[in-house]
């Protein structure tokens, strides 16, 4: 039970004291900050409405001749709202938070190629190395190397579409909750996250080669 230090009511963690509407500092997740169901799919409209309605209720400038307990509760609490919005707003953010939130957290330096984009990858990083050295040759590959490099990103492109349809399917059967094993889920939703992450990477290398720019 949490207390609140405006007007001493006792009640279940929450971002605004029940009785007198002061900002609570719990230890919320970041779907119960929100106040949404602890759920994978996510309406947006719903999402921005309580962002913005709970922002502007517990917004540090209403707070500003307050009692420094009740100060520093708003600041906090605005931190809260505002990452827990930026953060189930974008659907891959919002994956790895359900992840995290279940246990399963995703390596952080998981440099290994997911296993089916290995050839892929692969390809790209020749066609990357071949443009780059027809460039630093100003040889007559370089054109003939843009062009192939730009229908590889448009293909890619696709893919991450597809793997975008997947993420919003595994979604779905997370919310379902009536598949054989909750296990297979979180597997596959991993994989996903992974296949997106390597992916914006290689599409990042592109766009760099593509737009004449040095990569780091
Ligand atoms: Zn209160």
């Amino acid at each position: 039970m949490l207390q609140c230090p405006s007007c001493a009511r006792r009640q279940e963690p929450r971002l605004i004291c029940s009785q007198c509407g002061a900002p609570l500092t719990a230890d919320l997740d970041l779907f119960a900050a929100l106040g949404l169901p602890r759920l994978l799919q996510i309406d947006i409209a719903e999402l921005e409405g309580a962002y913005h309605d709970l922002g502007r209720r517990i917004h540090p400038d209403r707070f500003a001749s307050a009692s420094p307990e009740l100060r520093d509760a708003s600041l906090r609490a605005t931190a809260l709202v505002t990452r827990a919005y930026r953060t189930l707003r974008d659907p891959v953010s919002r994956g790895l938070y359900w992840l995290e939130l279940h246990g399963h957290k995703l390596a952080e330096n998981n440099k290994q190629v997911p296993p089916d984009l290995a050839e892929l990858v692969f390809e790209v990083q020749e066609q990357l190395s071949e443009l780059r050295s027809a460039r630093e040759k100003e040889g007559p590959g370089m054109r003939e190397g843009m062009i192939e490099l730009s229908a590889k990103r448009a293909s890619l492109q696709g893919l991450m579409d597809e793997l975008y349809a997947e993420l919003v399917e595994n979604f779905a059967e997370f919310d379902m909750g009536d598949g054989p094993d909750p296990g297979q889920y979180f597997a596959e939703l991993k994989t996903i996250l992974s296949k997106i992450a390597y992916l914006k990477t290689l599409l990042r290398d592109m766009d760099r080669e593509l737009d004449g720019e040095k990569p780091e």
